[in-house]
């Protein structure tokens, strides 16, 4: 099939993706996270076409597309494209507004590197669409007919952060989200003379969504045990440190565990927050590395490349802390490293990893930028 890849656009909205600072699987347990939106995104091209039902959607990266009706939209067999129809699916549910459409999408972030290419390709689209055809909706619920998005036509079981922090993003600034409540506030990040360099492990486990859905089923069991002996506990956001031990005869080793990672990590996100308040710089690295020791031991959602890095880094005193970022599994590893060293570091971290996994190890530089914006309107 021919399909349109390239037209003069009325809009073009920059989607981006986003690093999560600390705080790993605790949003679809309802506590917090301290994720950032960075300048690397999803650029969406779009046009009205004019037709009432014909939507027209080509991936540069993929070199493919599809087309569907508005009055039909169902899963495809494709995976990526779920991630779109599921937001289309989701707006036709809300308002009978939307017409016909041509879009291209064309992307500088890796695709399944923990970096949330799937929440800049949901809410991209659908603050193009809201845009386009003035829906009126707003940023918060184009959050969470995002996340619904992945829920009902992908069938991951994701939490709200990914899409928040896409949307929601601010330069310079990580945000305190508490996912409970979704209130937020912007933490400067300030962390001269240290730079944030991602390294792309290039791995991406097939077990990432099924384990990321067993997790989210083994906090689940927890929940329930806790709240026999404590009926007030909904989420493991309402369960503290003494509260696990008294159930823990109650409980598999899995799911104590599993519950143990995500109250300290909920501390550890605040205890973050306190430390980037304070420029504890030492506090922040610390932090880090004890996140991904938890990441690694207790909810066991690491693997053996993410690991090594962060075992590398612990042996450079110019990096101040590390850890895998995103669901898991590999993707990308968050380094803090002292800007006269990056080059030296990089350079050291490929070669070592070449030389035990021969892969190519990807490095870049992140900055905290702004979410999701219109960049061009006719
Ligand atoms: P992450 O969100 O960490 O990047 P996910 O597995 O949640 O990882 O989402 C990655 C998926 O998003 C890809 O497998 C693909 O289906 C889709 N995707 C990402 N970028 C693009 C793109 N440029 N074009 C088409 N699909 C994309
Ligand atoms: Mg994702």
């Amino acid at each position: 099939m021919q399909f349109l890849t390239d037209f003069t656009p009325e809009l073009v909205v920059a989607s981006p993706g986003r690093i999560n600072l600390i705080g790993e699987h605790t949003d679809y347990n309802l506590g917090y996270v301290l994720p950032a939106a960075i300048a690397r995104k999803i650029t969406f091209n779009f046009q009205r076409n004019n037709s009432d039902d014909r939507c027209h959607i080509y991936s540069k990266q993929y070199k493919t597309g599809f087309s569907i009706d508005l009055k039909s939209v169902r899963r495809s067999a494709m995976e990526w494209e779920n991630y779109l129809l599921g937001v289309i699916h989701e707006i036709t549910k809300k308002t009978d507004r939307l017409r016909g459409f041509n879009c291209t999408i064309e992307s500088d972030l890796p695709a399944g590197s923990g970096l949330s290419s799937s929440a800049a390709l949901e809410c991209g689209l659908a603050f193009g669409l809201n845009d386009l055809f003035g829906l009126g909706l707003s940023k918060i619920s184009m959050v969470k007919l995002s996340q619904r998005a992945e829920h009902n036509f992908v069938g991951t079981q994701c939490g709200i952060m990914d899409q928040f922090a896409s949307v929601m993003g601010a330069d310079g600034h990580a945000m305190l989200l508490d996912c409970r409540s979704l209130d937020h506030t912007h933490i400067p990040m300030e962390l001269a003379p240290y730079k944030m360099v991602m390294l792309n492990t290039k791995v991406s486990h097939n077990l990432a969504s099924s384990a990321y859905n067993i997790r989210k089923s083994e906090c689940e069991e927890g929940v329930s045990i806790l709240k026999a002996k404590y009926p007030e506990v909904q989420s493991l956001r309402d369960v503290n440190t003494p509260m696990l031990l008294e159930c823990r005869d109650r409980m598999n080793t899995t799911v104590f565990n599993r519950c143990s990672f995500i109250i300290s990590e909920n501390n550890r996100v605040l205890a973050m927050v306190d430390a980037l308040r304070k420029k504890d710089l030492n506090n922040i690295g610390a932090l880090l590395y004890e996140a991904h020791e938890g990441t690694r031991t207790l909810y066991e959602v690491s693997c053996p490349e993410s690991d090594f890095l962060v075992d590398f880094a612990k042996k450079h005193p110019e990096v101040l802390g590390a850890r895998q970022t995103g669901g898991g599994f590999g993707g990308c590893v968050l380094h803090l490293v002292h800007e006269k060293s990056v080059t030296r570091f990089v350079e050291s971290a490929t070669h070592a990893y070449k030389k035990k996994f021969n892969i190519p190890l990807e490095a870049f530089e992140v900055r905290p930028s702004r979410g999701t914006t219109i960049t061009y309107t006719k």
